[in-house]
C-alpha cells in the first residue's frame, strides 16, 4: 500500500510516517500543499492523508484539485478539533473520512484499513485465497489454519497480490508499494522476497507472468 502523507508539522509528520510504515504502508511524505497535489496527480497512491493547514496550497484546495482532475484515490483529512465547517467542506469536496487532531494512531490505522477495503469494494476485512487467510489488522497470515511467519516486506507483497486477486501486478507497482520513491532498490530484491514467499507458502500460489509481473488467482 502506497500512502501519500501531506502534513507540514515536522514532529507529527515524522511520527505518522514511522507509525504507518510499521503498519506496512510505504509512505511518501510532503510538507507542502502544491507538492502534494503534484505528486498525487502524477503517481499512483492507494490512499492519501491530507492535513488542511498546509503551506503554498491549502488542504481543501489540494482536495478540490484532485477531484477536479478525476483523481479518486481515497482521502482522509486531518482537521483541527472543533473545526466542524472544515470537516463539512472537506467531505462535500470529496474527502472520504476525517480525523480531528489530536487523534489516536490505532484509530487512524483502523480508518485507513476501512477506506482501503471500501475502495476495493470489500466489506469483510480478511483477504482469502486457496486456504490462505490474511488479516490486515492483526498483520497475521494463516495457511490451512496454521500461522505462517512473514517479514514485513513479504507481508506487504502478499497483501497487495491478494488485494489484486486475478489481476497481474507489475514488478514496478510492487516495488513502489514496497519502497516508495526515494529508497534504493536492489535489482533482485523483489525476486528474493517472492522466492521466500513461495518457500513458505508453496510454489503454486504466486504465478510469474513473463514480461508482465506476478499474479495470485
Ligand atoms: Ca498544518
Amino acid at each position: 500500500m502506497r500512502l501519500l502523507l501531506a502534513e507540514d508539522d515536522p514532529l507529527l509528520g515524522d511520527g505518522l510516517k514511522t507509525a504507518l510504515q510499521a503498519e506496512g504502508y510505504t509512505v511518501d511524505w510532503f510538507k507542502d500543499g502544491g507538492q502534494s497535489l503534484h505528486a498525487a496527480l502524477n503517481e499512483v497512491f492507494d490512499i492519501i492523508i491530507l492535513d488542511l493547514g498546509l503551506p503554498s496550497l491549502d488542504g481543501l484546495d489540494v482536495l478540490k484539485g484532485l477531484r477536479n482532475r478525476r483523481c479518486d484515490t481515497p482521502v482522509l483529512i486531518l482537521t483541527a478539533r472543533g473545526a466542524v465547517d472544515d470537516r463539512i467542506r472537506g467531505l462535500d469536496l470529496g474527502a472520504d473520512d476525517y480525523l480531528a487532531k489530536p487523534f489516536d494512531l490505532d484509530e487512524l490505522a483502523a480508518r485507513l484499513r476501512s477506506l482501503v477495503r471500501r475502495s476495493q469494494g470489500r466489506s469483510t476485512p480478511l483477504l482469502e485465497y486457496a486456504g490462505i487467510v490474511l488479516d490486515p489488522a492483526a498483520q497475521k497470515i494463516r495457511q490451512d489454519g496454521v500461522e505462517v511467519e512473514l517479514t514485513l516486506k513479504e507481508f506487504i507483497i502478499l497483501r497487495y497480490l491478494l488485494e489484486s486477486q486475478g489481476k497481474v501486478v507489475s514488478r514496478s507497482r510492487l516495488e513502489e508499494t514496497m519502497y516508495g520513491w526515494d529508497a534504493e532498490i536492489g535489482s533482485n530484491a523483489l525476486e528474493v522476497h517472492i522466492h521466500n514467499l513461495r518457500k513458505k507458502l508453496g510454489q503454486q500460489l504466486i504465478r510469474t507472468v513473463r514480461g508482465l509481473g506476478y499474479r495470485i488467482g
